[in-house]
């Protein structure tokens, strides 16, 4: 069905032709005539399936078409998302495909200044995007009235509670009308979540796209069995010779994220790191130049990669493997979105076999192992699983406490050194970087114009990794 026949109203029909969308996604297909017939949903989408356009157009078709009930703007549709990047990102949304409409939208969310999202909240908003903690405080502070909200959105509601904000959004909804359409979207279903919707959402339809634990079917899926010494090299080798032309990079750590992307500097690829320990400012700044093409490569933790939004995306390279099966279809979901095609990497070393098996059962597929051609490989590493030496079983799946232990205190993975003595292949590429800095590849520029060997790698590794706040 053609957006023009789905009942939307006419601003935003236009809306979703200017933003170039010809024809709706599956989810957009089925969510949008249920919402609009006044529905509560469960939206069971894997990112990159249009989900964002899924609830947006319809809660703005609400706005179009039924007046407020009072003179003064009140707050009608509340989105409540995990990360800022997605607040930020579905606000624009918001005013994209409603751009031929008379609105007032504004993200909140934490790392700002509150005084000023108050002061805009003061005048009136029609739609919230907010993320719980902050969304919050703003409550607690009597600077947002949520007593007229109609439409109540629940984005990636897995990953809320993975972040431990299930209590804070029961919090919120504890503040709004009981009268209202509960839209809540997540890619997984744990019962956590199924446990909500229950006591929140009144006879909801459930929409499931795709079968639940399946990455998109867009994605080309490559393991390379690789040592953990090797695995930069093999990066820098793959940048060269894959043609990639933009390519997320994921580490497990904050500080893995930041060696990686230094060492991508020092060999002349563009490359910047986003984490939590980067402000909310050097975020943005670093998602901007990512998406412009400034940066080739952006190397980024789980959690700070959380529903980044960049279409065009052609790589996503896990150079650790997850330890848990679900950040590993998170993490490839960023290529492949909206039906574009795309790979995904993994990088698996001996030690991590038993985290890449957890994968495989989780999505029911065997991969096959692949050599990177031409790369001078200092030792074999097969994929044989390994007993574990603990003496306890190793589960498929996991424990919300498990994977919060792990994130919290940072210690199931210290990266050990990942520059190890330099193969002969190494020594002979950076020269030829060296006799060849501009060198271009897909339109990329090299990091690093008047490259010295002493000199220009760390230098420049230094300003592209810390400048991007300033
Ligand atoms: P989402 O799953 O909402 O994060 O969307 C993934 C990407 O698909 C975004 O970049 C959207 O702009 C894009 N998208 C959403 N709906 C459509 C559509 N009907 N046609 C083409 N692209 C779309």
């Amino acid at each position: 069905m053609p957006f023009k026949t789905m009942g939307l109203a006419d601003p935003l029909v236009r809306g979703i032709l200017a933003t170039g969308y010809t024809a709706p996604t599956d989810i957009q297909s089925q969510a949008i005539p249920a919402i609009l017939a006044g529905k509560d949903i469960i939206g069971c989408a894997q990112t990159g399936t249009g989900k964002t356009a899924a609830f947006v157009l319809p809660m703005l078709h609400r706005l179009e078409t039924v007046p407020q009930v009072t003179k003064k703007t009140r707050t009608r549709i509340l989105v409540v998302t995990p990360t800022r990047e997605l607040a930020v990102q579905i606000e624009q949304a918001v005013r994209g495909y409603g751009r031929y409409m008379n609105l007032r939208t504004i993200a909140v969310y934490g790392g700002t200044k509150i005084e000023t999202q108050i002061k805009f909240l003061r005048k009136g908003v029609d739609v919230v995007v907010a993320t719980p903690g902050r969304l919050l405080d703003l409550i607690q502070r009597g600077s947002v009235n949520l007593s007229m909200v109609e439409v109540l959105v629940l984005d990636e509601a897995d990953r809320m509670f993975d972040m431990g904000f299930i209590n804070d959004v029961r919090k919120i909804v504890a503040e709004l009308p009981a009268e209202r359409q509960t839209l809540l979207f997540s890619a997984t279903m744990p019962k956590e979540i199924k446990k909500l919707t229950e006591s929140i959402q009144k006879s909801p339809v459930m929409i499931q796209i795709g079968r639940q634990q399946n990455p998109i079917e867009t994605i080309t899926q490559h393991i390379f069995p690789v040592s953990k010494n090797q695995k930069m090299d093999l990066l820098l080798h793959l940048i060269e010779r894959e043609d990639m032309g933009s390519v997320l990079v994921f580490s497990r750590t904050k500080h893995g994220a930041d060696k990686i992307c230094r060492k991508l500097n020092q060999n002349y690829v563009e490359a910047v790191a986003i984490h939590s320990n980067r402000t909310q400012g050097q975020r943005l700044k670093a998602l901007d130049g990512f998406k412009r093409g400034r940066y080739q490569v952006m190397v980024a933790t789980d959690i700070a990669a959380r529903g980044i939004n960049i279409q065009g995306i052609s790589h996503v390279v896990n150079f650790d493997v997850p330890a848990f099966a679900e950040d590993y279809i998170h993490r490839i979901g960023r290529t492949g979105r909206a039906a574009a095609t795309g790979d995904a990497m993994t990088f698996v070393s001996e030690d991590e076999v038993n985290n890449l098996r957890k994968i495989e059962r989780f999505i029911e597929r065997t991969f096959e192992p692949r050599m990177a051609e031409g790369f001078a490989y200092t030792h074999r590493v097969t994929l044989e699983t390994k007993p574990r030496t603990d003496g306890k079983k190793s589960k498929p799946g996991s424990s919300q406490r498990k994977r919060m232990k792990s994130q919290g205190t940072g210690q199931s993975h210290k990266p050990k050194a990942q520059d190890g003595p330099k193969d002969r292949s190494t020594e002979s590429r950076k020269k030829s970087r060296q006799q060849s800095p501009a060198k271009k590849k897909s339109g990329f520029k090299r990091a690093g114009k008047k490259p010295s060997p002493k000199a220009a790698g760390p230098k420049t590794a230094k300003i592209n990794c810390e400048s991007v706040g300033k």
